[in-house]
């Protein structure tokens, strides 16, 4: 029996996970589960999984929990950052599914990598700005890392395995690393500065969580992507290639040297790559349906348009600068939470990030606290930004 940890189970990733869970109660039980302040559904989600241990960060949300749960004795209430470090890192976890959005996801993924415990990576952000750090945490901890990402999840796929576990990139030319191009793909830059929200928010293809449904729309989720592939695979961005592919049957593809091409195919689903890393190497069912080729039709291919969406453009530039990952990212999360909340419109988010990035010295962190000051400096730039924005938009 796996025992697994859902940190951000109340999102769309935990309860994609939890419902693969759900289907295979003689292999996994969710014996943690984490999340920020959403009170309702965690209580639905601690009465159905009966976990060992119900994590909210938020204080307030853990006391109204723990009101909530008085009458589930097996079920411990706790509050609060530091003991989710903690308790990610102890016996009763053997599998880690980092599905926290954003910055606030680092600690936990990171005390689970030096724990040495399986992890299944959804939180990119948290790798993208700590990178080093991160998988050095993961060798020296001796931690399994799956990745949960679609794209990054069909790479491991199409990859042998070498003798350490690790996927063998001996013979690979290049990564081919998938974008759907989101619900703009085809507009003009003109014709982006009315979009709102929930137009940003109606992915074509996939169900998720906000933050990400709106960086896919701005393809701040690809340059994201990139800086995951290249710490995942250990590649250098000019070794990833990245195609629009507006179907997202393909979710990513691998070059090897002799000519080959090997892709990974399968619906717009989480639960199979989540499936796929939960049961990894051996495979279970996922709930999802069969994919349907032949009504699928046809699969396309076209080159990302940067004039349109330039977010893509500034995090190549941002990858091959010291500490310029993380500074974009947190730059990207401030500036997604002003569109989200209608502060700013959507043609912004890249200025907020560029004003940001020309604003921070960048440098390579090298500890975790200098990775906090890195991101804190990033977000104070951009909120700056955003502050200035919204003054000249009054006036
Ligand atoms: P959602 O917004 O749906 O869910 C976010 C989850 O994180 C919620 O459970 C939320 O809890 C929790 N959370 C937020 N802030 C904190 C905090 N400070 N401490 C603890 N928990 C917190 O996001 P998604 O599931 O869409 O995405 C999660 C991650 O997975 C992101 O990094 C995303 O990029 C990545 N990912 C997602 C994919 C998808 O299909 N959704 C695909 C590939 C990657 P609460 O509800 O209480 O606020
Ligand atoms: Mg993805």
């Amino acid at each position: 029996m796996r025992q697994v940890a859902v940190l951000g189970a109340t999102g769309s990733i935990g309860m994609s996970t939890l419902d693969v869970i759900s289907r295979h109660p003689d292999r996994y039980r969710a014996t943690l589960l984490a999340a920020h302040r959403s009170v309702d559904e965690m209580e639905t989600l601690c009465r159905a999984h009966q976990p060992l241990h119900a994590v909210m960060s938020d204080p307030g949300a853990s006391a109204a929990l723990a009101d909530r749960l008085s009458d589930l004795s097996a079920v411990a209430v706790v509050s609060g950052a530091e003991a989710l470090d903690a308790l990610v890192a102890d016996d009763t976890v053997d599998s880690v599914v980092a599905g926290i959005v954003g910055f606030a996801g680092l600690r936990p993924t990171l005390s689970a990598a030096r724990a040495g415990k399986t992890i299944l990576l959804a939180n990119k952000e948290a790798l993208v700005s700590a990178g080093g750090l991160f998988m050095e945490a993961v060798r020296q901890g001796g931690a399994t890392l799956l990745p949960v990402d679609s794209e990054h999840n069909a790479m491991h796929q199409c990859l042998p395995v070498a003798s350490d576990g690790l996927p063998d990139m001996t013979d690979v030319e290049k990564i081919v690393l998938t974008a759907s191009g989101g619900p703009f793909r085809g507009r003009s830059r003109s014709a982006l500065e009315a979009v709102t929200p929930a137009e940003a928010c109606a992915h074509p293809n996939w169900s998720m969580g906000q933050k990400i449904s709106v960086d896919s729309a701005t393809l701040a989720n690809k340059g994201l992507e990139l800086a995951e592939a290249c710490w995942l695979f250990d590649r250098r961005p000019d070794q990833i290639e990245i195609v629009v592919h507006p179907q997202s049957i393909v979710h990513s593809m691998i070059r090897y040297r002799d000519g080959s091409v090997l892709a990974q195919l399968g619906q717009p689903d989480m639960r199979t790559p989540i499936a796929y890393c939960l049961a990894w190497p051996e495979r279970v069912d996922a709930g999802v349906a069969p994919l349907d080729i032949v009504a699928a039709g046809r699969l396309d291919f076209e080159a990302p348009d940067l004039d349109a969406f330039p977010c893509l453009r500034l995090a190549q530039w941002a990858i091959t600068q010291p500490g310029g990952m993380c500074v974009f990212s947190a730059a990207n999360e401030v500036a997604v939470a002003a569109f989200l909340s209608e502060d700013i419109r959507f043609i912004d988010i890249d200025r907020v990030i560029e004003a940001t990035l020309k604003e921070v010295d960048l440098l390579e962190p090298d500890s975790l606290d200098a990775v906090q000051a890195l991101d804190n400096k990033a977000r104070e730039a951009a909120a700056r930004y955003v502050a200035s924005e919204l003054t000249r938009l009054k006036g």
